[in-house]
């Protein structure tokens, strides 16, 4: 009976679909990222064309199935049609099942049907993106494909994230992007199942938000004079105003875009620090040391932060007041970094604060402020979350931390009982360099390399198991000091991105060597959503391991799989006949290093020299 019914399934199957066109086949169910937690492969394939119905049986599931029609319109030109009847075979169902926890699904493709399974709507839009991933990677493209068929590999997949926080950090201040990027920007993010978006929105440079009480804050607050050229103490400067905010307008849309794709956006407020945008349009509310505030033009930490009194406090909560209701988001960050305490040790308000409150010192006097702004934003139904800097002189009480200065913040609030997301500086952040510094364009620092971010395990170890509960996930982070273009972004950003996210949903063991197999594929996905990577993937990385007069010992690596190293150290191009580097070895300080990875003789990547 049951083999009768798969017999009339496969016909069904593949009687379906006729157009003209090819039948593009997807070859490798286990070629997803983030990688799904359970896959078992199965013979045969399911086909979907155009006449494959999809049945929804939750009205919830609709706009997902309106995605999965969207990308097969661009990729193809055809949709699917939405049945009204339940198919008996042949279609794709999204069904709604007890049992599953948030963002989990199955998903099972079978000759005659698709089936995904979910106990709610962030499971389906997961599903379908492991579908897309299993087909071939044409379907990412924006140019219609002549296609008769879309061929999926049979499987079995059961997933769940390892982490219900995927974060993704983009500064809009230092360097301001438009909505069109942003929804782009959201759009990969989701592709890799990355769940959060936290959009930095004020800083010392420029504040991005429309804020209706208050409309100087974009009227002046957005610009600066002019921005620095190259590093931050470089003392050259451009000459040229800088601008750019969002309307409310455009927030509420950016936020309706991004939860059709399940991804939270988190909006950042700096406080106390990195306020010198605010505090140049109304320098009532700083400690008002200074003749003159103006918006920063180069990059840093800088004296000029909130004075904690009244003025500023009502100040920040109108600021607050038309955040939440632009922001659904149950978390705001209120960031809390990098505040020098050298006005509230001047101000005669600050140090009278200081002493009517009993507070030992400034520090104390940081944590009275985030206290007090949580006390308000919790008023509202929301929490908090802050950068490391809000545990200095005592956390507040419902306050989540963002871990960035290393680990040690985690550390210290999940032992405290807090939950924390992980973002360390360097291995999470996306502002250092991935390949050479000497080849690459100007960065923060580093190198911190694709394989150092896929290693990086985001539980310390240190913490006990009950501790290790309250890490919530990970977030990479994306400072845009040095990233004045969306095509600088995707590059510094993709695809290291893929390996943090990779960590934030996939609970299994780390595998560098499946990781770098399903990335060379899927490079090919992030090529056709005309995605700028960067490609050091295919190139090797040349380093000076040891340099002391009695060791100049070079070490060189690639990422890109199944490569061999080919070296000279004459200058001439490298061929595949050339020196196999197998370990490091020592040179001198004449020679010079060139290097290409090789792959079934054929180079692949770029040649790279290095001389010491
Ligand atoms: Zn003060």
């Amino acid at each position: 009976m049951r083999r009768a019914l798969v017999i009339m399934l496969s016909a069904a199957a593949l009687l379906s679909g006729c157009s003209g066109g090819k039948v593009l086949r997807g070859d490798n169910p286990f070629r997803i990222i983030p990688q799904p937690l359970h896959v078992t492969e199965a013979p045969g394939c399911f086909r979907i064309t155009s006449g494959t119905p999809l049945w929804v049986d939750d009205t919830l599931f609709l706009r997902t199935a309106g995605m999965l029609n969207g990308r097969l319109e661009k990729a193809a030109g055809w949709s699917l049609p939405i049945a009204e009847e339940f198919p008996q075979t042949g279609g794709i169902y999204f069904m709604m099942v007890d049992g599953f926890g948030p963002e989990e699904y199955n998903l099972r493709v079978q000759p005659g049907r698709i089936m995904i399974e979910s106990g709610d709507g962030a499971g389906a839009f997961y599903a379908v993106q492991t579908l897309l991933q299993m087909a071939p990677v044409e379907i990412f493209s924006d140019i219609p494909q002549r296609v008769r068929a879309w061929e999926i590999p049979c499987a079995d997949i059961n997933d769940k994230p390892r982490f219900k926080y995927r974060g993704m950090h983009l500064d809009c201040c230092l360097h301001f992007f438009d909505i069109d990027f942003l929804k782009k920007y959201i759009d990969i993010m989701a592709l890799h199942k990355v769940n959060r978006f936290h959009w930095h929105l004020t800083e010392d440079q420029g504040w991005r938000l429309e804020i209706k009480k208050y409309p100087i804050l974009t009227e002046k607050g957005q610009w600066r004079r002019e921005t620095v050229i190259g590093s931050l103490s470089s003392g050259i400067y451009d000459g040229t105003p800088y601008g750019g905010f969002y309307t409310q307008e455009q927030v509420r849309e950016l936020v309706e875009y991004a939860a059709e794709r399940h991804v939270t956006i988190i909006p950042e407020i700096e406080m106390p620090g990195h306020a010198l945008a605010a505090i140049s349009c109304f320098p009532e509310l700083s400690c008002g040391l200074e003749d003159h505030y103006e918006t920063a033009t180069r990059w840093g930490v800088f004296r000029q932060v909130f004075c904690p009194k009244e003025e500023t406090f009502k100040f920040l909560e109108d600021v607050i007041d038309e955040v939440v209701e632009l922001f659904p988001s149950e978390v705001i960050h209120i960031g809390g970094d990098e505040c020098p305490k050298t006005s509230w040790k001047q101000c005669p308000h600050c140090q009278a604060l200081i002493r009517k409150e009993g507070l030992k010192d400034e520090f104390e006097l940081q944590s009275w402020f985030i206290q007090r702004m949580e006390k308000y934003i919790n008023a509202k139904g929301r929490q908090i979350i802050g950068w490391d800097e809000i545990l200095q002189g005592g956390l507040a009480p419902n306050a989540k931390v963002m871990s960035w200065l290393g680990e040690e913040g985690g550390i210290k609030a999940a032992r405290q009982h807090h939950e924390v997301v992980m973002a360390p500086y360097p291995k999470y952040y996306l502002d250092y360099w991935q390949a050479d510094p000497d080849s690459e364009p100007l960065a923060m620092g580093g190198p911190t390399t694709l394989r150092t971010m896929y290693e990086y395990e985001p539980v310390p170890e240190v913490l006990t198991p009950q501790e290790q509960e309250y890490i919530i996930g990970v977030e990479g982070c994306v400072w845009t000091e040095y990233m004045p273009t969306p095509a600088r972004v995707e590059y510094m950003a993709w695809p290291r991105m893929c390996a943090i996210a990779e960590s934030g949903w996939y609970g299994g063991e780390k595998d560098w060597d499946g990781f770098t197999r399903r990335l060379e594929h899927h490079l090919g996905r992030l090529d056709r959503l005309g995605v700028g990577y960067c490609d050091a993937f295919f190139n090797p990385f040349i380093e000076l391991h040891k340099d002391t007069p009695a060791d100049k010992v070079v070490t060189v690596s690639v990422d890109a799989p199944d490569a061999e190293i080919r070296y000279t150290l004459d200058g001439s191009a490298p061929t595949e006949a050339s020196h196999l580097y197998e370990k490091p070895f020592v040179i001198n300080r004449q020679q010079v290093v060139t290097a290409a990875a090789f792959r079934d003789g054929k180079q692949i990547g770029q040649t790279k020299h290095k001389t010491f």
